[in-house]
Formats: C-alpha cells, structure tokens, sequence
C-alpha cells in the first residue's frame, strides 16, 4: 500500500484524501489543517489521523474536542507521497521539509511550474513522472485544456489554439470572495497565464488564453477554437471524447446547457459533493469550419484535478507501467468509467 498523506485538508485535499482512500493500492496516513474548522471534524469522521501545521494551536484543537497526531513534521515521516494542497504560495515554502526528509511531493496548480520542475496531466505525461521526487499537477483550467489539446494534437496535430475561460468567482464554500455583480476581466491584458501553463506540459502547443471571471461558484466554461493540421470530422471527434477516460460528452438529449444543470445531473448520479472527475464536452457545439474547431467544454474546478493527483502518486512510485491502466483503476475506485 502507498502512504499518502495531505498537507493542506481544503477543497482540494479533503476530495484527494477521499479519492486516495477510496483506492485499492493506497491509504491515507494523515491530514493536514491549521486550525479547527468544520473540516477537522469530517476528517474525524472519516478516521483520517489529523495533524496540524503549528504545534501553538494545539490547544484550540484540543478545545474543540479533535485529537492531534502530531505536527506536519511527524505526518511526513509516516508517508512515501505528500501531496501539498495548501493553498497557493504557502506549498513552495514546505518544499524545504520534504527535502529534508527525502519524501516525494505534489503541488499543485497554485504554485509556479519551478517549484516541481515538472508540471503533470495524466493523459498527457504520466511516464515522465516515473520515478520523480516533485511532481506539480497543473490548475484546473490548465487540466481541461490539456486533455482536450492532447487529444486532438495525437490524432490530427493541433497548429495553433485559442481560448477563453470564464472562471467562477469563488468555490461554494467561499464566503469572502467575489464579485457578487460583476464580470470581472482577470487578466485585463491578454493573454493569461494559462496558455503558457498549458506548455509546461504540452510545449509544442501554439496557445493564447483570455480570462475572466463571473459570479457562479460551480464550474468554468472554456470557448475553444483549435487548426487541426489534418482533416477531421465532426463524428470522429465525437468518438474520441467518448472513449477517452477524462472526458464525457453533454448530449443534447439531456437538454444541458449550462452549469447549474450539470451540477444537478453530477447530484442525481450520485456523485460525492456532486463532483465532476471529467471535463464536461457539450457535443452540439463540436464545429468544424474547414480544419478550424470550436467547442465549449466545462470544467467542474474542485474535481478534475483530484483524479490527477491519484494517478501521479502511481507514477512517483513506480507503481502501475502504464498511464491508461493508473487512470482506469481511479476511475474505477470512483465509480466511474468512459
Ligand atoms: P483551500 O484554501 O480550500 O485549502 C487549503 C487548506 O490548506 C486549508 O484547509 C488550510 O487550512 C490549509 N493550510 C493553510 N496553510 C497551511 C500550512 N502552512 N500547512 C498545512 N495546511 C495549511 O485551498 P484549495 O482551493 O484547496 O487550493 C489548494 C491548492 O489547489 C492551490 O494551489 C490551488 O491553486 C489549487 N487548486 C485549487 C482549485 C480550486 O478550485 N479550489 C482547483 C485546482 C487547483
């Protein structure tokens, strides 16, 4: 079994700490938090053994009623793979520790691409992860638009991309963030940093983003156009979203056209925290205008990317030869296949 612990129990650690869990060849050794929070106690709940970044808080846990195994320092020594989901900034300056104690690591999208020095996406590089002490796992955004990219560049070659994101203004549990009434241009000045963060996994790739942001919690929305180098058709791209394990296509017999119906649907099929593991592909808006494509994915933040992180603990460890078969047992230990 791997030993997995999470530094950083938030958004993005509680759901890798519950997909870690959930696998056949891992386990969870411990969770990070900083102070008490209605966090700590589902980590309780679930039996995750809870550390905490700064002993002088201890006694606020204690006060709480949350038992403490220990600071971060003894979380480590417990653990083959760290994946840091603190938030962004804060996982560069823990890098020093899990030198010191030669433990592998993850970051994730938060931080810059130097920190790890690789930047991963599981589709798209899984076996150069082999054997690497610091792997980061690119944003979400950066996620969805890798998949897609990668996918096309494979079967036809992709020249050059466009895209624009439409980011939501906060997680759902965020109260302090915004905007409540606005669009908001993040960057005003193109591009954002998303094309060049797409080629720190995909280099050969021509891309240039614009972003902003809206006032939804659940979701961004990607308006992509790619030139194919070779011919394609609009059934072939169809098939290979279908099969490909990341990506699911919106049928337009479902009658989805937005975000609030996807997280209903993601409810209705039971889905942990209504969870979106796949890039969410709408099949109507798949458009060829010669060898130029366009669609509209969206892309659920809190959960493409856990599934990530699954699979480069696989590939740190040397665990599982081939990227195809990490991802299949993922998804599998989710409940959910192509
Ligand atoms: P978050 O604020 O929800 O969670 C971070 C957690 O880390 C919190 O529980 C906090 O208590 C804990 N923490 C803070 N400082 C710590 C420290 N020094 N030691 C241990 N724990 C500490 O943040 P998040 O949204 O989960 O983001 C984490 C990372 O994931 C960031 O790099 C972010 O950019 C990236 N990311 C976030 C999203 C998203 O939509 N939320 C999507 C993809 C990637």
């Amino acid at each position: 079994m791997i030993k997995v612990a999470i530094n950083g129990y938030g958004t993005i650690g509680k759901r890798v700490a519950d997909a870690v869990a959930a696998q056949p060849d891992m386990e969870v050794v411990g969770v990070s938090k900083t102070k008490p929070s209605a966090e700590a106690y589902v980590a309780r709940q679930r039996g995750y053994p809870l550390y905490i970044a700064e002993m002088s808080k201890r006694q606020a846990f204690e006060d709480a009623g949350l038992e403490i195994a220990g600071d971060v320092t003894d979380m480590i020594k417990h653990a083959d793979v760290v994946v840091d989901a603190t938030p962004g900034g804060i996982g560069e300056k823990n890098k020093k520790l899990y030198e010191l104690y030669g433990v592998k690591a993850i970051w994730q999208g938060g931080e810059d691409h130097e920190v790890a020095g690789f930047s991963f996406c599981s589709s798209c590089n899984y076996n150069e992860a082999k054997n690497r002490q610091f792997v980061r796992v690119v944003s979400c955004n950066t996620t969805g638009l890798c998949r897609i990219i990668h996918a096309m560049d494979e079967r036809y070659g992709v020249g050059r991309v466009r895209a624009t994101m439409v980011r939501r203004g906060s997680d759902p549990g965020e109260i302090k963030k915004g905007p409540v009434d606005a669009i908001v241009l993040n960057p005003v000045k193109v591009p954002s940093h998303h094309g060049p963060d797409v080629q720190t996994v995909l280099p050969q790739i021509d891309i240039t983003t614009m972003a902003m942001i809206v006032p939804t919690t659940f979701m961004h929305m990607h308006a992509l156009q790619m030139d194919l180098k070779s011919d394609a058709t609009k059934e072939e791209i169809l098939a290979i979203i279908e099969a490909h394990p990341r990506m699911g296509l919106v049928r337009p017999g479902t009658g989805i056209t937005s975000t609030a119906e996807l997280r209903e649907y993601a409810q209705d099929l039971g889905r942990p925290r209504a969870d979106l593991y796949e890039s969410a592909i709408f099949a109507d808006s798949i458009g060829l205008v010669g060898r130029e494509l366009f669609l509209f994915q969206a892309i659920h933040q809190e959960a493409d990317v856990v599934v990530e992180n699954v699979d480069a603990i696989r590939a740190m460890m040397n665990a599982v030869d081939e990227a195809a078969v990490s991802i299949e047992m993922t998804n599998r230990a989710l409940g959910f296949t192509a």
